[in-house]
């Protein structure tokens, strides 16, 4: 398969037409995967933000002022205030905000963003990410769609690419009952594809000020398998989290 981003796209602003941007500058090709940045869908979608939008409660004032006192780097409890307002459930409020967004994706600051906003404004993840990949590939009429964000993980340091959203292709594809090469069968391996992808095209988009949001994924099979949807763990089938929630900071 190859990659390729899509060149010469503008400063995204709230109601651009993303897809008629991007279909200017591409010819797309059957089955073609195009992996967009959550970073324009929201520009596009209008999630830009203000601090000022926030007016900090009684929460966001605690949560910032410890967070201060353990980091002694300031922090603005309208900050604290967006975080919540994007998050059902609080997951670690010290040494850092770990939260669940809205559509179950588990991320430091709710995935809020402060890079490549113009103004230092905020920039909220899509409200549902799913849709917007649903609706851009039916504006691009491309074959698969997944939108990306760059996200920290546990156990390792650094970040990379992960899917928030994705259209025309199943989240994971199941390896389940097939065999290894010495014949035995497959009985937990479901492999992530939109991750997989997602993460290949964030490597050809850069974090900086490169200027690619947009990669296409061209001729990647996912063959005839069977998938699935299920990519955000439910809390009962999650013993990381609960073991985040059962855990608490006294640093
Ligand atoms: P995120 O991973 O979705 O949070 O997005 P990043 O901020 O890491 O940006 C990914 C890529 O998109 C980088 O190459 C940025 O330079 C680029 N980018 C971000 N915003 C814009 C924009 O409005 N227009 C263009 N052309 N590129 C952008
Ligand atoms: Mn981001
Ligand atoms: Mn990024």
């Amino acid at each position: 398969m190859e990659l390729f981003a899509v060149e010469g796209l503008p400063e995204i602003e709230p109601g651009d037409d993303l897809a008629a941007l991007v279909a200017e500058r591409v010819d797309l090709a059957p089955d073609d995967v195009v992996c967009v940045a959550s970073t324009v869908v929201s520009k596009a979608e209008g999630r830009v933000a203000s601090l000022d939008d926030f007016p900090p409660g009684p929460r966001a004032n605690e949560i910032a002022a410890r967070l201060e006192a353990i980091t002694g780097e300031e922090k603005d409890p309208r900050f604290a205030q967006a975080v919540l307002e994007e998050s059902t459930e609080l997951l670690l409020e010290a040494p850092f905000l770990l939260t669940e967004t809205r559509f179950g994706h588990v991320n430091v600051n709710a995935g809020i963003d402060r890079s490549n906003v113009p103004g230092g404004d905020l920039l909220l993840l899509p409200k549902r990410p799913a849709e917007s990949a649903a609706r851009l590939r039916e504006e691009l009429a491309a074959d698969r769609v997944v939108v990306t964000d760059t996200c920290g993980r546990p156990f390792r340091h650094g970040q990379r690419g992960v899917a928030i959203g994705w259209a025309g292709l199943p989240a994971s594809r199941d390896w389940r009952g097939e065999r290894d090469r010495d014949g035995r069968e497959l009985t937990a391996t479901v492999e992530s594809v939109v991750d997989e992808l997602a993460a290949a095209a964030n490597l050809v988009a850069g974090e900086g000020a490169g200027g690619t949001p947009v990669v296409v994924v061209r001729d990647f099979e996912f063959g005839e398998h069977a998938g699935s949807d299920e990519l955000f763990r439910e809390v009962d089938d999650d013993l990381v989290r609960q073991a985040i929630r059962a855990w608490h900071f006294d640093g």
